[in-house]
This record gives structure tokens, sequence and C-alpha cells, in this order.
């Protein structure tokens, strides 16, 4: 989920995703399953890859939020999206009321601040994508907010659609969990895929945020789609 507070500052141009989409799911898998973390102050981490801090106070939410910001960055840098700014994924009590009642993560674009709730409370959502809370889950979390993190500075328009960013940020989200969640996941949200760019809308987002983001990984898939149409939302030709 994304939040917005403020008109959007000045992005970069998009320098366009390199067509290695492949390598970067498989690095994504390897990459999540073991991460250690350094304490470097009470509360602080340093995550082991891509110098990701966790602000968090317990060190096994810290871990999978490292975990799943390897596996989001895994994806982006391999399709030549690097982070524009430092990443800090802060594990909070509560998120801002902005970011709505059902939000378990949020990235407030104004303040570049990416936020997640301790894996403790978000169990109290029993299941997300359908499928019982665990702690991959909570991981791929971590990895859709650090999409959104990223992915915000290389869109060439400074305002873009929620569906742009919520598109990106749910294929991200996808591509980095491991197969058998992603086949469970998919599984539990079954569907063939938005059948044209005209359906993917904020209001579907809105109203089925879960199916949203299967709807959207399918549609990625298809041939034809893709990295190119990756680029297309980026530049502005798409998701408008
Ligand atoms: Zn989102």
């Amino acid at each position: 989920m994304i939040t917005l507070r403020a008109g959007g500052d000045g992005r970069p141009p998009a320098p366009g995703w390199a067509p290695i989409v492949a390598v970067a799911v498989l690095l994504a898998t390897l990459s999540i399953t073991t991460t250690t973390v350094a304490e470097v102050q009470a509360g602080r981490f340093t995550c082991p890859r891509y110098g990701v801090q966790v602000i968090a106070s317990d060190p096994a939410d810290a871990r999978d939020a490292c975990s799943g910001a390897a596996a989001s960055l895994d994806f982006l840098v391999a399709a030549g999206l690097q982070p524009a700014r430092p990443i800090v994924v802060e594990v909070v009590p509560e998120l801002p009321e902005a970011a709505g009642p059902t939000a378990a993560g949020s990235y407030l674009v104004a303040d570049n601040r990416v936020l997640i709730l301790p894996f403790c409370r978000f169990l109290a959502w029993q299941t997300w994508f359908e499928v019982p809370i665990d702690r991959r889950l909570y991981r791929s979390l971590a990895a859709h907010e650090v999409a959104h993190g990223v992915v915000t500075y290389h869109f060439s328009m400074a305002e873009p659609s929620i569906q742009a960013q919520e598109y990106l940020a749910y294929v991200v989200t996808f591509a980095s969990m491991p197969p058998e969640l992603l086949e469970q996941v998919l599984e539990a949200l079954p569907g063939e895929g938005f059948a044209g760019e005209e359906r993917i809308t904020e209001l579907f987002y809105l109203f089925h945020p879960m199916h949203f983001g299967a709807q959207a990984y399918r549609h990625y898939l298809r041939p034809g789609n893709g990295v190119a149409f990756l680029n297309q939302v980026l530049a502005g030709n798409a998701l408008r």
C-alpha cells in the first residue's frame, strides 16, 4: 500500500528494465531463505545486503525485514532499478492513520519512509493473500513496501496513479516470493490475470487489493507484457 501525503517530488527519468527478469527471480528465491543481521545499536539493525537499515524492537522482525528487502532489491536491481535513496524499514507498533485501518504496511511517499507492523500485530490479519499468516508472508510484506520505496523514484512523472504504483509493487512482491509460497498464493486467489490495461483500476485495487496483486502478476507474466509493460508504466504510457 502506498500513502500519499503531498505532491510527488522530482523523480529522475526511468532507466528502463533490463531483460534479465528470470535471473532476478532466481536470485530472489535464493536470497530470501537466510539472513543474519547486525544490531548496530539498540533496536537498529544493518542488513547484510544492500546496506538496508531496519529499526525494530524484535530481532526476528528485523531479520525478516532484511530478507524481504533483499529479495525485493534482487529483482529490482537486476531489472535496472537501483534504489535512489538509502532504504530504512521501520517496524512500528501503529501505522499513520492515513494508511487506513486495513494496512499492515505503508510507504509514505512525501517522507520516503517504509513502515511495517511487527509480526505479532500482523498475525491479527489471520490471512494475507488468502493464505494463513506466517513469517514468509511477513517477508513479502516488507518486500512490497520496499518495492514502493524504490520504484517511486523511477517514474518519469511526478504523480503516478495508484494503480501504476500498486501494479509495480505487487509484481515485485510476487516475483520475490519463494516458489512454494507463490504457488500457494496463486492457488488461493484464482484468476486469469487482468484481461487488459483498462481493467487495472484504482477502484479494483481499493476493493480487492489481494486479488489485484494476483491478477497484476498474471497480467505481467502474459507474453507481450512482462518487462515491456513495466517500462510503459514507469514511462507513464500505461496505467496513467
Ligand atoms: Zn502497496
